[in-house]
């Protein structure tokens, strides 16, 4: 058998090592030119990155037009969505129940209000894989259709000194804990005399 004789060459651990090098060479040239020429490239380049860090470059990713807060610190005297789309006697009640906290040396922050419908459903997507079913997550998060938020009728509150101040005080401000395993989200719901419902355990009872 007349075998074909072996091409000359560099041995394989040495051609990978040229082309890991070539490589590293030509990542710094591209950020070079980059660094170099202030322009829409770069900024486009910046762009994709921050979107990244920030978990999508989905550009439909709900932001703050759709109510959502992140982590800044926002109180119920913010103008923004989360703050200025909640139903009026909702934001009244919770502007009067801060402002007593306040008065007490408790400060009130919402970590969230408003959301929009697309805000809720990536909620509840992002709550499903956590929990890993449909069924578990709607303990925590509802649907667009069925969630207080979406229609601006539900604030949570924190941090925690704050929402156990809501728990304690907020009834007479018609603010009620409506489900038992959130202390911080609260909705209009007590009667004329200040008394809240019984909470529901969690948001799955709520149907
Ligand atoms: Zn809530």
């Amino acid at each position: 058998m007349n075998r074909s004789p072996r091409a000359p060459g560099l041995p394989p651990v040495l051609v990978a090592l040229a082309a890991l090098v070539a490589l590293a060479a030509a990542t710094l040239v591209v950020g070079a030119v980059l660094e170099g020429r202030a322009g829409p490239v770069r900024d486009a380049v910046r762009a994709v990155t921050t979107a990244t860090a920030l978990g999508g470059l989905d550009e439909g990713a709900p932001g703050e037009a759709d109510g959502r807060i992140g982590d800044r610190e926002v109180t119920i005297d913010d103008d923004v969505p989360a703050v200025t789309r909640l139903d009026p006697e909702l934001r009244a009640a919770v502007r009067e129940a801060s402002r007593a906290a306040e008065a007490e040396g408790i400060e009130v922050h919402l970590t969230s209000g408003w959301r929009s419908e697309a805000y809720q459903q990536s909620l509840l997507d992002e709550a499903v894989a956590t929990y890993g079913s449909r069924e578990e997550a709607s303990r925590w998060v509802a649907s667009p259709a069925t969630s207080a938020h979406v229609t601006g009728d539900a604030v949570d509150v924190g941090p925690t000194d704050a929402a156990y101040w809501f728990a304690e005080h907020g009834a007479r401000l018609g603010l009620c804990q409506v489900y038992g395993n959130e202390i911080w989200h609260y909705e209009l719901r007590a009667t004329t005399d200040g008394t809240c419902p019984p909470p529901l355990p969690d948001g799955a009872a709520a149907g």
